[in-house]
């Protein structure tokens, strides 16, 4: 694997890891403070709230039952024998258009005769098992309680009746009375108090049993010990009913938070309860969002990382191939671009030959022109190679004052090639007004040139070309010599 995927795939992990981290970490915190918020905050409030609206709401009929209980006129009428039955049928149907109820009632002790606002509805038998209810409540000696029935006066309806024990002055027994609630009604009280908090509620009886719902079709028929979940802590939950306690149990992995309450007056548990995963749709959100825009980020970056390492990694290589005063290819990159040509000649016979070039004299032009004309010098030269030779040919520099050049093609081509670059180095440059012994210096190099033969390596072909330089300064300098 190459030191740059290495990198890439570096910063990519660390980018990604610490990414994920953070937004994993954040998301466990909302999550802690969630169930902080729920279960020391939000549930306990709710419970709170809800607990004083429903005993504020069914103290109500509770209040209007014990008034009735009280009311002299109950008590008078039934003690003298219940004559004119439509008083007290106008009195019932008074309480409940007065309080807007959905039904109010008396049962007589002695006559066992059931009143209501529409007449008698039938009288209570203890073979009837409607009328279980009244005989339960005389025999549990309560002077008040609460019962989830059916109505029998109104197309069975279920209702909440608050039957309240009838006494006369003396303390006798002389019936009960009541009102009922249309359970349709608590059931959406619940349903607009869910709605409002967000959060399931419901009651029950000391047993488990489901007394009010916003689902009227568990009322009465589900306990909790049978739902699934919350059956985990429903023995629990029955048996807290002194304080206020907070559960927690899973349905289908869906965290649930709970809360009770126990209402005294109903004997009857209010129950709260909070899923998480409701909650948590807000904190999940932002993880995915946190997520999406730190994935981008991190594509972004890495994209912008790939491209600035590409470039710097190119120009690395460049100068890595490059000579740094002319600014054509040095040594190592020719050696490469020699490497190639041998390839190609080996595979497809490409010939191809060196030009060894080196300029006249030139410790001498140092010394009269100075080391840093000596150096303009050089760049001039190698600019004149390369605007004399041929797109496919490839000039480098040798060192010191060499240059070599690939030329494609045979020796009689380079020989050409190399005549050019010596004519074009010839007329290019003049050093001027050096000294007062020379007021000019031409400026002329001498060229080797050898043709690539098969077995060649690169010392003894260049050592050829080298060899013909030198003869052409032995012959005199500033001219080609092929060998
Ligand atoms: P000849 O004609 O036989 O080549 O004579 P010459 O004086 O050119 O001899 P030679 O090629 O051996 O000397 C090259 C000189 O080039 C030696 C060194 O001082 C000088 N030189 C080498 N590199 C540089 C450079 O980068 N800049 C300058 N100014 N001079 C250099
Ligand atoms: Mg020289």
């Amino acid at each position: 694997m190459s030191i740059r995927l290495k990198l890439i795939m570096a910063v990519a992990a660390i980018l990604v890891g610490a990414f994920v981290l953070i937004s994993l970490f954040n998301y466990n915190v909302s999550r802690k403070n969630i169930h902080d918020e729920i279960v020391y905050s939000a549930l306990p409030l709710t419970r709170d709230n809800i607990y004083s609206e429903i005993q504020s709401g069914i103290m109500r009929p509770v209040f209007v039952s014990s008034l009735m209980a009280n009311d002299t006129f109950l008590q008078d009428w039934t003690a003298y024998g219940e004559k004119n039955p439509d008083a007290v049928q106008r009195y019932l149907n008074e309480i409940k258009e007065e309080y807007g109820f959905f039904s109010a009632f008396f049962v007589s002790a002695s006559t066992r005769k059931y009143y209501h606002p529409g007449g008698v509805l039938k009288k209570v038998s203890e073979q009837d098992r409607h009328d279980v209810w009244f005989y339960d409540f005389i025999e549990s000696g309560e002077k008040y309680d609460l019962d989830v029935d059916t109505n029998e006066v109104a197309d069975n309806i279920l209702t909440v009746f608050i039957n309240h024990r009838v006494e006369g002055k003396d303390g006798k027994f002389l019936g009960v009375a009541g009102v009922g609630l249309n359970m349709d009604k608590v059931s959406k009280l619940l349903d607009s108090f869910s709605k409002k908090y967000s959060k399931e509620i419901f009651l029950v009886d000391l047993d488990g049993v489901i007394q009010m719902h916003s689902n009227v079709h568990l009322i009465e028929k589900a306990n909790i010990k049978d739902l699934p979940g919350i059956e985990t802590v429903a023995h629990k939950l029955l048996a807290s009913n002194s304080e206020p306690a907070i559960f927690e149990f899973s349905v289908d992995g869906d965290k649930k938070y709970l809360t009770t309450r126990y209402i005294p007056e109903f004997e009857w548990i209010l129950v709260v309860q909070q899923s998480e995963n409701a909650a948590l749709g807000t904190a999940r959100d932002n993880l995915s969002r946190t997520l999406l825009v730190g994935g981008g980020a991190t594509l972004l970056i890495l994209f912008l990382s790939i491209l600035t390492i590409n470039h710097f990694q190119i120009r690395l290589e460049k100068q890595a191939g490059t000579d740094a005063l002319t600014g054509v290819a040095n040594r190592r990159l020719f050696e490469q671009r020699f490497d190639a040509a041998m390839a190609n000649f080996r595979r497809k016979g490409n010939p191809f030959s060196l030009i060894l070039l080196d300029i006249d004299d030139f410790k001498n032009i140092n010394d009269l022109c100075g080391h840093l004309k000596g150096d303009t010098i050089i760049k001039d030269t190698s600019r004149a190679i390369s605007s004399a030779i041929r797109n496919d040919d490839f000039c480098a520099r040798w060192g010191g004052d060499e240059f070599i050049i690939l030329v494609d093609g045979k020796m009689s081509i380079a020989m050409n090639v190399a005549e050019r670059i010596r004519s074009s180095v010839y007329n290019s440059y003049k050093c001027n007004n050096v000294s007062p012994a020379a007021d000019e210096i031409k400026i002329t190099v001498s060229c080797g040139v050898s043709e690539f033969q098969d077995g060649d390596t690169l010392d003894s072909f260049a050592l050829r070309a080298d060899k013909a330089m030198y003869e052409s300064k032995v012959q005199g300098k500033d001219r080609v010599a092929g060998g």
